[in-house]
C-alpha cells in the first residue's frame, strides 16, 4: 500500500497534486511519501511486537538524510555497508548503539571510524576481516562487538545479482565452518561475540528460503551455546520483496514474516534484529518524468521520456519491472496503446519497458514510475552528463526538496584541470 493515488483525475502524493511539484522543481525527480515510509517501518516494528527487537533500516536502499531522520525518529536502527553510510547515519542523529555494520570489504579506516563513533555490532564476513578487526580493536584498547555472518547455502529464488545466501556467493562464512570461526573469535582479545547474522538476498517473494535459513541459524545457535558461546542476538537480514507489478500476486506481508520469525526462532530468548530496506522504501517513492517525444519506429512506438537509465538503473541492471502510469488519470475504458518506454541516454539498455500497454500519451505529459523509492536515487549517476535528479519529500499537504538538482556549473566544477594543461 502507498500514498500515490488519483484524486479528481490527477495523481497525488498524499495530498499534493504531482503536477504542482513538477511545476516547482522541474522534471525528472524522485518523490517520496512520509506517510508510506512511516507505515512500512511500523509494519515491521509491529510484526515483531513482544519480541526484544530492533528494526535496522538497510539504508543502502535510500540514504537521504531526511529519510534517515524520519525513520530514526521512529526508533529505527540502521544497517550500514560503508564508512559513507556510517557517516550519513551519524549525521542524521542515529546513535552508534543502533548502527550495525555489514559488508564483505570493510577497510581498517571504516572499522576505526565505527569503533570511535560507537557501533552496535560488526557483522563479520570473513576470517581475514575478523583478524583485522581484532588487531585494530586491540591497538585501540577496545573490544569490538561482533556477529558472524553465516552463509546458509539456501537458494533465495530471486534475481541472480541480488541472491547472497548460496555457497558460491561472496557473502558470509560457510555455515559448516561457523563453529570453528566462533571458537577462534572467542580466543581474541579485541572482539566480543554477541550473536549470529544472516542475509540471504533481496526481493524474496516467498517465505520458504527464509524458513530454511532461520532453521539453520536455530541449530547453529544451539550448537554454539553448547560450545560455550554467549549467543544473545540474531540478525536476520533484510530481503522481503515488494509488489512491483499491480495485479500480480503480492509477496508475503511483514506480519507473515514476523510470524515466521516467532515460529522458527522465538523460543531462543535472543534479541532479534532485522534489516529491511526495499520494503520500507520501495513503494514509498515514485520517479516523475515528462514525455519529450512520441516517436513512431518500424512497427513500434517509442515513448521518449526525460529520465534515463542513469536516473533509475533497475530495469537495465536487473531486468526489473516498474509500473508506469500517466499523472493525469486516463478516461475509463479508453483504448490503450503499446509503447516502448525509453530514456535519452545513448544506449539501447536505456529502456524502461518494452511493449507496455498504456493509455495514449502525448509529448509534454507527465508519467510516474512506481515503486522507485528503493535502489533508485542511490544508484543514480551522471552518465551522459545528466545532473543527478532532485529528491522531494511530501508530508500531508506540504512538500520539500530534500536533495536539490545540481546546476551544470556545479556538476562541471567538481572536475579539476591540472596546472600543466
Ligand atoms: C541489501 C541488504 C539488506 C537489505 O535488503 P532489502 O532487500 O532491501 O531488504 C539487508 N542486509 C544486508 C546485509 C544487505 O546487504
Amino acid at each position: 500500500m502507498d500514498h500515490f493515488l488519483y484524486r479528481d483525475g490527477t495523481l497525488r502524493a498524499e495530498d499534493v497534486p504531482v503536477p504542482e511539484i513538477a511545476a516547482a522543481v522541474g522534471t525528472p525527480f524522485y518523490l517520496y511519501s512520509t506517510a508510506t515510509f512511516r507505515r512500512h517501518f511500523r509494519l515491521f516494528d509491529e510484526a515483531l511486537a513482544g519480541l526484544d527487537h530492533l528494526v535496522c533500516y538497510a539504508m543502502k536502499a535510500n540514504s537521504n538524510q531526511a529519510i534517515l531522520k524520519l525513520l530514526a525518529e521512529m526508533g529505527a536502527g540502521m544497517d550500514v555497508v560503508s564508512g559513507g553510510e556510517y557517516a550519513r547515519a551519524k549525521a542524521a542523529g542515529v546513535p552508534g548503539e543502533r548502527i550495525v555494520f555489514s559488508g564483505v570489504g570493510k577497510t581498517r579506516e571504516e572499522m576505526r571510524m565505527a569503533l570511535e563513533g560507537g557501533i552496535r555490532q560488526f557483522n563479520v564476513e570473513s576470517e581475514p576481516e575478523l583478524e583485522a578487526l581484532n588487531d585494530l580493536a586491540v591497538t585501540m584498547g577496545l573490544k569490538a562487538p561482533i556477529a558472524i555472518r553465516v552463509n546458509p547455502d539456501v537458494d533465495a529464488k530471486t534475481h541472480a545479482k541480488i541472491a547472497t545466501g548460496k555457497a558460491e556467493n561472496k557473502f558470509g562464512i560457510p555455515i559448516s565452518r561457523a563453529r570453528a570461526v566462533y571458537d577462534r573469535a572467542a580466543g581474541m582479545a579485541g572482539v566480543e561475540i554477541t550473536g549470529i547474522d544472516v542475509h540471504i538476498g533481496s526481493q524474496l517473494t516467498d517465505l520458504e528460503p527464509f524458513r530454511q535459513a532461520y532453521l539453520k541459524v536455530k541449530d547453529l545457535t544451539r550448537q554454539l551455546r553448547a560450545d560455550g558461546h554467549d549467543i544473545r542476538r540474531l540478525d536476520l537480514g533484510g530481503g522481503l520483496g515488494i509488489p512491483y507489478q499491480r495485479g500480480n500476486e503480492a509477496p508475503p506481508l511483514p506480519t507473515e514474516y514476523g510470524a515466521l520469525i516467532r515460529e522458527t526462532l522465538g523460543d531462543l530468548g535472543c534479541e532479534i534484529e532485522i534489516e529491511p530496506g526495499r520494503l520500507i522504501a520501495g513503494n514509498a517513492g515514485i520517479m516523475v518524468s515528462r514525455v519529450i517525444y512520441v516517436k513512431e519506429g518500424e512497427g513500434r512506438k517509442f515513448l521518449i521520456v526525460d529520465s534515463g537509465m542513469n536516473d533509475l538503473i533497475r530495469p537495465a541492471m536487473y531486468e526489473a519491472h516498474h509500473d508506469i502510469v500517466p499523472v493525469q488519470e486516463p478516461a475509463p475504458g479508453i483504448a490503450r496503446k503499446t509503447y516502448d518506454v525509453v530514456g535519452p541516454v545513448c544506449e539501447t539498455g536505456d529502456t524502461f519497458a518494452r511493449d507496455r500497454s498504456m493509455p495514449p500519451m502525448r509529448a509534454g505529459d507527465l508519467v510516474a514510475f512506481r515503486s522507485a523509492g528503493a535502489y533508485g536515487a542511490v544508484m543514480a549517476s551522471e552518465y551522459n552528463s545528466r545532473p543527478l535528479i532532485p529528491e522531494v519529500l511530501v508530508n500531508g499537504d506540504q512538500f520539500a526538496v530534500i536533495r536539490a538538482r545540481p546546476s551544470y556549473d556545479e556538476m562541471i566544477n567538481r572536475d579539476r584541470i591540472p596546472e600543466w594543461l
